[in-house]
């Protein structure tokens, strides 16, 4: 294996809908084994399956990675030197291929029809199109060779499938998991080129891109694991083995309860998205969640996804894209699943929105106080985030805890009036409500000595004061620190809210 070539490589979805969760994280592993070898990464589009192709499919996967911060070097949407980029787009290369294992006898053309394939699985039972069974098929190597040109001629279907030479040992080598090995009996010839729409299956595609597209290293889902044999079986045959990739098959990530493979249904059914963007399927109607819309920061999304599967060997799990390109390693992935902590997701942009100033949070946030219909001033919320935002997981929970920084409670809670409206709360508002009124600086400094003096003097709890106090100004016994509440509000909507209150909330004297 060549590992002194430059490295190169590749992220290669086939747009059949939107981007899974998994798909982000291989696409994040390669981006970053790209940066930290100094190499390069292409976005290749595998849209060689014409029946599964989704419309938009490929648009939405760009629009998530520019939204996740990953970008590439070259492909679909980026140009480069080694193009087309999409598959669709680069028949008449594989066609060459294709032909050049017919002439090298490494691959035949074969005519059976479904139904004839149908017959053959029911007739024998695990029947498998390989060379204990060809002979029997219909063929370029069981028929006369007239034969064979005669169908041709008359432009007759037919698929092209490669000529598996049994009881060979086949070896990948992958970064992760070590020697895989198995004998190439177990496998069948699988087909590489369909006539009927003149392009080429997954397996042919992809091994001749790679290869034009000088692909150091392949890094994908375990799910694709069991066509690698068949993969290396593809470089030897075309004499490409010097400059095979090396293989890197990553975890599987697994539903977050239980065993098996993370699905949709898991995110609908405990309620987490499992795309990066909200997708609107065209057909049914249906919306799908995205990370995006749910209001995650693309640096939380990416933080999380990078220890799925791996970790730096540390205590440390906030890690920055930088970070992240300086320790990621290949070799110390995990072969085993990795759990999809859904809550470890939420907690991570618990974080990222603790330590993201506030003014990058502030349009988000603007935006869903103007939804709620709350318009304030740019400098108010960034002040009221400041003061919040280390209670949430995300922005929009924000916005019925803050409410009542924009909007005089209109009502009281009545279970925090019972508890902290004592007899002799409207006689000590009232007197707060006085002293503050006669107070210059109404800033937190200003007020807290002031304020606390006047507790000190009376010998009255402050635990009492407080309590009602807030109940005056937030109508509930919820929000930070009370000078914070006032000092926001100002001298003299403090003074209205208490007013209201004490006129509202029961006398007793
Ligand atoms: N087109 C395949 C996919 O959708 C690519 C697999 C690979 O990386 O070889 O994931």
């Amino acid at each position: 294996m060549n590992t002194s070539r430059p490295v190169r490589v590749r992220f290669a979805p086939s747009p059949t809908g939107p981007l899974h969760i998994g798909g982000v994280r291989t696409a994040l592993y390669n981006y970053l084994f790209a940066r930290q070898h100094g190499g390069k990464l292409i976005f290749r589009i595998e849209d060689t399956d014409s029946a599964r192709f989704v419309p938009g499919a490929e648009e939405y996967i760009l629009e998530s990675f520019r939204w996740l911060g990953i970008d590439f070097d070259e492909g679909v949407g980026f140009g480069g030197d080694n193009g087309p980029y999409r598959q669709s787009e680069r028949r008449h290369i594989y066609k060459e291929y294709v032909q050049r294992l017919l002439d090298a006898g490494r691959a035949y053309i074969a005519f059976d029809t479904p139904e004839e394939l149908a017959a053959a699985r029911e007739a024998t039972r695990g029947f498998q199109y390989d060379a204990s069974t060809r002979q029997q098929m219909r063929n370029s190597l069981s028929l006369p060779h007239e034969e064979t040109a005669r169908l041709l001629s008359e432009g007759v279907n037919y698929v092209v499938r490669f000529r598996i030479e049994p009881g060979e040992d086949v070896v990948v080598n992958d970064i992760i998991r070590g020697e895989v090995r198995i004998n190439s009996s177990v496998l069948d010839d699988k087909v590489l080129y369909k006539a009927a729409d003149q392009l080429p299956t997954y397996h042919l595609a992809n091994i001749v891109d790679d290869h034009l597209m000088e692909v150091t290293h392949v890094i994908r889902g375990e799910e694709w694991l069991p066509s690698a044999p068949l993969h290396v079986l593809l470089y030897r045959a075309f004499g490409w083995e010097n400059t095979m990739p090396q293989f890197a098959h990553l975890p599987l990530l697994l539903k977050p309860d239980g065993k098996g493979k993370l699905s949709k249904r898991d995110g609908d059914r405990l309620g987490f998205p499992v795309f990066p963007l909200e997708w609107h399927d065209a057909k049914t109607g249906d919306v799908s969640r995205g990370y995006r819309e749910d209001g995650y920061l693309p640096e939380a999304v990416i933080n999380f996804l990078a220890l799925l599967g791996w970790n730096p060997g540390t205590e440390q799990e906030i890690l920055s894209m930088e970070e992240l390109v300086a320790q990621f390693d290949l070799t110390k992935c995990s072969k085993a699943g990795a759990k999809f902590d859904f809550k470890k997701a939420a907690w991570f942009n618990h974080e990222y929105i603790l330590h993201k100033p506030d003014a990058e949070l502030v349009p988000a946030f603007l935006d869903l106080l103007r939804a709620d219909g709350i318009d304030t001033t740019e400098e108010r919320a960034c002040a009221v985030l400041g003061m919040m935002k280390g209670r949430v997981s995300f922005v929009k929970e924000l916005v019925p805890l803050c409410r009542f920084f924009f909007v005089a409670p209109q009502e009281y809670d009545e279970k925090t009036v019972r508890k902290r409206w004592k007899e002799y709360s409207p006689q000590q508002m009232r007197e707060l409500a006085d002293l503050l009124a006669g107070t210059q600086d109404f800033s937190i400094e200003g007020q807290e000595p002031v304020v606390h003096a006047w507790i000190e003097e009376k010998g009255y709890k402050m635990g009492d004061v407080m309590n009602a106090w807030r109940l005056t100004l937030v109508g509930e016994g919820i929000g930070p620190g009370m000078f914070d509440i006032s000092a926001f509000l100002g001298k003299q909507e403090t003074l209205s809210r208490m007013q209201r209150a004490i006129e509202t909330l029961p006398q007793t004297v």
